[in-house]
């Protein structure tokens, strides 16, 4: 039986993302005491207290169904955003909706704006769609280049995706450039401004694109519970658009995509508010403290508004990432980036974490070095 032809072409472009191999698994096969994994930006403290006690509970009813209109969550993020319930869209995971938007909005010849390097699955969706996909290189300083984005919108696009902080650079782009961007766009274009880091920034000059949603109704947002709120486990996400928008997001997902134990989750999690503003800190001295160990080692750091931070290291970063797992440490090494094979990304973990990554790796750099 011919396989390959079973599905859409577009299916067969698609190259397989290949996920790094359970933390248990990787202990076993190297006879590793402990793996830090700080590979996949993910939240290193668990869940609060608040959302283990309702989920708990919750946990309890998982004969049943969940509410398939999320109506509580809505109300709860209404309330959070200080924004009508009806522009809310929530999700599997905020990166189901970017499946949504590629397979319900694009049609046979048009076109998907996105940077590169950025969130893979920019790239992905793209290519899955009927559309085809418009990469626009990284600017100065790692940062999007709007300007070179707005140009390449024609009368074919239908998307543009904008990362912002992006993933993996960890840098942002400012309230002007992100305005001077969206009023170069036209309206029939769709901007999604993906924030999933939001809640790590700390620039002053960072878009508050919450209060543009008038003035742009093509003008979609992003955001997450898997990275401040702890929750990746569970896929939650959501955007936030103009009503309309959320109305043929509606029509498109199946039903019941948000299960049970996310709805109430994130909802418990949206009244941590304290222990948000903890990880926040807890994040800014993580990363603070890698960014600046970096500099002493004299590597070329980016600066990081996320959970992560970007470096080029003196050593080809497949093999620093190869060392380090021997040791326990698990960190992403970024394929070639603009020629330069030698960048990694690192998530911010626990103190103690941290602190082992830069040791094992300042070891392994000098022990290179000399060799
Ligand atoms: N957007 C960006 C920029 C991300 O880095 C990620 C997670 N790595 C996501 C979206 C996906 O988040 P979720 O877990 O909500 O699907």
């Amino acid at each position: 039986m011919d396989f390959k032809n079973l599905a859409r072409d577009e299916v067969l472009d698609v190259k397989r993302y290949i996920p790094g191999k359970p933390m248990a698994e990787l202990q076993r096969e190297r006879g590793l005491a402990e793996v830090v994994k700080l590979a996949s930006n993910e939240n290193p403290h668990g869940p609060g207290q608040r959302v283990l006690e309702v989920l708990d509970r919750s946990i309890r009813e998982l004969n049943r169904y969940p509410d398939d209109s999320a109506y509580y969550l809505h109300k709860a993020l209404s309330k959070h955003l200080g924004l009508d319930s009806e522009r809310i869209f929530i999700a599997n995971g905020s990166v189901e909706i970017l499946y949504f938007l590629a397979e319900l909005f694009v049609n046979k010849g048009e076109e998907i704006v996105y940077a590169v390097p950025s969130f893979l699955a920019y790239s992905i969706v793209s290519q899955l769609s009927l559309g085809t996909g418009v990469p626009v290189p990284l600017g100065a300083n790692s940062r999007h280049d709007l300007p070179a984005m707005a140009e390449a919108i024609n009368e074919n696009t239908k998307l543009v995706f904008v990362c912002n902080p992006n993933n993996p650079t960890g840098t942002y782009n400012t309230e002007s450039e992100l305005k001077d961007f969206l009023d170069r766009v036209p309206e029939n274009v769709l901007v999604v401004v993906d924030e999933a880091y939001v809640e790590y920034v700390d620039a002053e000059d960072y878009p508050r694109t919450l209060e543009w949603l008038e003035q742009y109704p093509n003008l979609i947002l992003l955001r997450t519970f898997s990275k401040i709120h702890s929750l990746a486990g569970l896929r939650v996400g959501y955007s936030i658009s103009h009503p309309k928008l959320v109305d043929l997001l509606e029509r498109g997902r199946p039903p019941f995509n948000v299960n049970s134990l996310s709805q109430v989750a994130a909802m418990a999690a949206l009244k941590e508010e304290e222990r948000v503003e903890w990880i926040r800190k807890e994040n800014s001295l993580g990363r603070d403290y890698i960014t600046k160990k970096f500099c002493e080692m004299g590597c070329e750091v980016l600066p990081s508004q996320t959970n992560f931070v970007f470096a080029f290291l003196p050593l080809d970063s497949k093999e620093i990432f190869e060392s380090l797992l021997d040791r326990g440490v698990i960190i992403r090494p970024m394929e070639s980036f603009g020629g330069r094979e030698n960048a990694v990304r690192i998530s911010v973990g626990l103190e103690y974490e941290n602190n082992r990554l830069m040791h094992v790796l300042k070891e392994l750099i000098q022990t290179k070095s000399r060799s």
